[in-house]
């Protein structure tokens, strides 16, 4: 057997498994959307970008014409003031009351959701002698962050005139955006609730990804982009990640052998077994195990046998000349796509994706 031995790493760790990331994808992806959606986009980067990298990913979609970016957490927004994030930053999530300091002196955005937050905010921004930027959020119908659309109008009123909150938009966000039938009575209960508020100056926004490529009204004054920037879930646009992984052992077992823990393959034939390490530890979901394919030297093979913490193997029985050292392919952006593993696990591509970067090191590339 013959192996191919390389001196150097391909990326800042020891790892020979890796996630590659394609920036030109991201640019492509964005332009397509700005075409499409011709209104402010908001960048939905939570989860360090769905897990691609936001301190990578953000500075280039700020230099395309991200108007602002959307975070879940305060920790997320700081790290993309520390990485030269110079436009709107909204935490979308709730904020620990105890964070606003670092808000404050961060410069981020924060989410109004429910009555009680007012007073104790408007303390805190008299105390520091500083306007809070704020975005209210109102509940339409997703019933987890938000103020009651029926009972927001004093909310409103109070935020619209505050000495010491900044309102700089009202947004609610859908339950199921794929329902249109659903996702208008939200839009409708959003329009009744602003009925009396007339500002032009305070944007109004309520489109995810999917709601702002596939219902042109729902666009308002922004959308809020996340899943789509990344090239999920939407056939025109590019997937970004790729998942990559080098032989490390390549073995011939006979027929009636079985591979890996609980013994659930068993050869049916005299085959040839690769093992490539990657494993759950990495975010493949071991419900995965014996149900997906990979890409070797333009061939799918298999993978065989329980998918382990760190390793997992495939049957390689196909393939011409293998080498220690030859790469394997677990997702690419045409055919081994994360929404095949998605459609397998029951879940959606959003949980696997942001799931991958657990451990394995990445590496951004340009076509
Ligand atoms: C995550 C999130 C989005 C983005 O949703 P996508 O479906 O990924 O486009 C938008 N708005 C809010 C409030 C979110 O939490």
């Amino acid at each position: 057997m013959t192996i191919t031995h390389r001196t150097q790493s391909l990326t800042s760790t020891q790892r020979d498994s890796w996630i590659e990331i394609n920036l030109s994808a991201l640019e492509r992806n964005f332009k397509k959307l700005q075409e499409i959606i011709k209104t402010d986009i908001m960048a939905v980067v939570k989860a360090d970008a769905y897990g691609h990298g936001a301190t990578t990913l953000c500075p280039i979609l700020q230099s395309l014409g991200a108007n602002s970016f959307g975070v879940a957490t305060v920790d997320e927004g700081v790290a993309l003031r520390n990485a030269g994030i110079k436009v709107p930053i909204v935490v979308l999530g709730a904020t620990p009351f105890w964070s606003y300091e670092t808000c404050l002196s961060n410069n981020l955005t924060t989410t109004i959701y429910s009555k009680e937050q007012i007073n104790p905010l408007e303390e805190f921004a008299r105390q520091n002698k500083s306007r809070l930027p704020i975005q209210l959020k109102i509940d339409t119908g997703m019933n987890r962050l938000g103020v009651d659309h029926n009972n927001c109008k004093d909310i409103i009123n109070k935020l619209k005139t505050s000495s010491y909150l900044e309102l700089k938009g009202i947004f609610s966000h859908l339950s199921d955006a794929q329902n249109n039938d659903f996702s208008l009575l939200q839009k409708n209960r959003f329009k009744t609730a602003l009925n009396d508020f007339k500002s032009t100056k305070i944007p109004q926004h309520i489109a995810n990804s999917f709601a702002a490529i596939n219902y042109p009204e729902f666009r308002y004054d922004l959308v809020r982009v996340g899943i789509a920037l990344y090239g999920q879930e939407f056939k025109f646009l590019e997937p970004l990640i790729s998942l990559k992984g080098r032989i490390t052992r390549i073995e011939k077992i006979k027929k009636g052998e079985s591979v890996s823990y609980e013994r659930i393959w068993t050869a049916k034939e005299d085959s040839i077994i690769a093992t490539i390490p990657v494993g759950y530890a990495d975010g493949i979901d071991r419900k995965l195990s014996n149900k997906i394919s990979a890409i070797y030297n333009d061939k799918k093979i298999p993978q065989v046998g329980t998918i382990t913490m760190d390793q997992m193997m495939f049957d390689i029985s196909g393939i011409q000349d293998p080498r220690v050292g030859d790469v394997i392919t677990l997702i690419d952006s045409k055919e081994l796509t994360i929404s095949s593993w998605a459609e397998i696990l029951d879940t959606i591509s959003y949980e696997l994706i942001c799931r991958l970067k657990l451990r394995l090191p990445r590496i951004y590339t340009r076509d």
